[in-house]
């Protein structure tokens, strides 16, 4: 174990990360760099030392043995991720554990549809399919003039583009977008500059960079406009 006592983690800014390869270990750092304390938890000796003093605490341990958990506090912790993909038992007996010590919220990788419907069964609220997203993000990059695409939800999306001429040189309020195109323009980023939310007076320029909002379809089809 590294980083003093871990059952001291589980304060309300605090999340433990089960499974630190490639998914977790990028997770539980990003947590770390915008303020939010980490316990990272692994199986493997090497992981463990390779992120010591990069999380507040990191332990090397099973986490498919209850006794393991209640040690290190996990029962106090109130989010909890599973990372563990591969290893299908692993991650569903470490799962059923955070379920059966009542974590509000727990969330667990899925590596498959299969994977995941029975994390779903066993009452996990939050399941992430990284590889399966991020196929299907890259898969709208590659096809349009996207620079980034989030799907919110069914159907929706936000899109960073570069503006078409139809919105360039006039007031947002004159250009008629959502009218004409079933989309919004919601924020701008002049070349070299922050950026800043549209109103009914903003002129985008051609080196502005623009996010749109809306169905996915238009979305799509409005960053591909010239
Ligand atoms: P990634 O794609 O994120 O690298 P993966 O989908 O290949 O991961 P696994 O290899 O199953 O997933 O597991 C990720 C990490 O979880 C590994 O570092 C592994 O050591 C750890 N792990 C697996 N089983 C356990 C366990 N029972 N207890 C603790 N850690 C475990």
């Amino acid at each position: 174990m590294f980083g003093g006592d871990p059952t001291r983690v589980a304060e309300a800014n605090s999340v433990a990360v089960i499974g630190l390869g490639r998914f977790g270990q990028s997770l539980a750092l990003e947590l770390m760099a915008k303020g939010t304390e980490v316990l990272g938890i692994d199986g493997d000796e090497e992981i463990v030392q390779s992120l010591n003093g990069q999380l507040t605490h990191v332990v090397m341990g099973d986490s498919t043995k209850e006794q393991t958990l209640r040690q290190l506090g996990l029962p106090e912790f109130d989010r909890v991720v599973v990372a563990i993909g591969s290893d299908i038992q692993a991650s569903i007996l470490t799962t059923s554990l955070l379920l059966r010590f009542d974590i509000e919220h727990v969330w667990a990788k899925a590596v498959s549809d299969a994977h995941g419907t029975i994390l779903e069964q066993l009452g996990v609220k939050h399941v992430i399919y990284p590889e399966k997203d991020m196929g299907k993000r890259v898969a709208h990059l590659v096809r349009g003039a996207m620079q980034d695409y989030i799907e919110i939800g069914e159907n929706f999306a936000l899109v960073k583009t570069r503006p078409g001429q139809a919105v360039i040189g006039k007031p947002l309020g004159e250009a008629q977008i959502r009218s004409r195109y079933g989309v919004t323009i919601t924020a701008y980023r002049p070349a070299g500059q922050d950026w800043n939310y549209t109103t009914a007076d903003t002129v985008i320029q051609a080196d502005d960079t623009i996010l749109v909002a809306g169905p996915t379809q238009k979305a799509e089809a409005f960053s591909q406009l010239t």
